[in-house]
């Protein structure tokens, strides 16, 4: 079996190669390890390989995760799950990136809760791209509404989208998600300062993500192997 700072070392000249072949400058891919179900030794171990940003899905187990690393200053924790209302505290205390915010409220909570001696919270604005009745996140209709909103907020710094799109379709119906992604990010992009990233591509789809102009892959799998859960 491979070991996680192998798996890493793959995961890297993956994304540097999908980078080089849409002829984008290297260096222009982060890769957030998302560690979701795995034990802190897992990150520890992806730590000393290099590794500094770290993606958590579920709060509680994020937190734990934060408190128990909270030795390796240097660590990026974001949030990328969902985020309920009444652990919006926890979140604003603990996290430097949330990537899954998709409603004025909680936003305004974030904004509220982060404690004023941290920097403002990064957010990615989660964008549900495929109109899927599963997925969180908000139409491309309703982006505007909310990226004004945070707009308004100190103690927020919006970043950029997140989004997850369809798993398992055609290439064309893929491509033409990423293609909608792609725009929605290049016109706020020029707009506004700070908003420079584009969180998506996953263990499967990160070269067609880095493809249509991804700044920030997540990937689990790959790194830390299948998930139990
Ligand atoms: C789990 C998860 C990932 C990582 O997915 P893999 O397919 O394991 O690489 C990325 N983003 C989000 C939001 C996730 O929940």
């Amino acid at each position: 079996m491979q070991t996680i700072a192998e798996r890493l070392k793959i995961t890297y000249e993956r994304i540097d190669q999908a980078t080089a072949q849409a002829n984008r400058p290297s260096n222009s891919v982060q890769l957030l390890a998302v560690s979701k179900t795995k034990p802190v030794s897992d990150i520890r171990l992806a730590y000393e390989a290099g590794q500094r940003l770290f993606g958590e899905n579920y709060i509680q187990e994020g937190v734990e995760k934060v408190q128990a690393l909270a030795d390796l200053h240097d660590i990026q924790w974001h949030m990328v799950g969902p985020v309920q209302s009444n652990k919006t505290k926890l979140v604003a205390e603990h996290f430097d990136w949330v990537q899954s915010v998709d409603r004025a409220k909680i936003a305004r909570r974030l904004n509220d809760q982060r404690p004023a001696a941290l920097p403002p919270l990064n957010i990615c604005i989660q964008l549900n791209i495929d109109n899927e009745d599963t997925k969180a996140g908000v139409t491309p209709a309703q982006l505007p509404a909310l990226i004004e909103e945070i707009g308004q907020y100190p103690q927020l710094k919006l970043r950029g989208l997140m989004a997850i799109p369809r798993a398992q379709v055609g290439v064309d119906e893929q491509q033409r998600s990423l293609t909608r992604l792609a725009d929605l990010f290049a016109q706020y992009h020029t707009k506004l300062s700070d908003f420079d990233t584009l969180s998506v591509g996953m263990s499967d789809d990160l070269e067609a993500a880095i493809g249509h102009g991804s700044t920030m892959v997540r990937i689990g799998t790959a790194i830390f192997g299948e998930r139990n859960q």
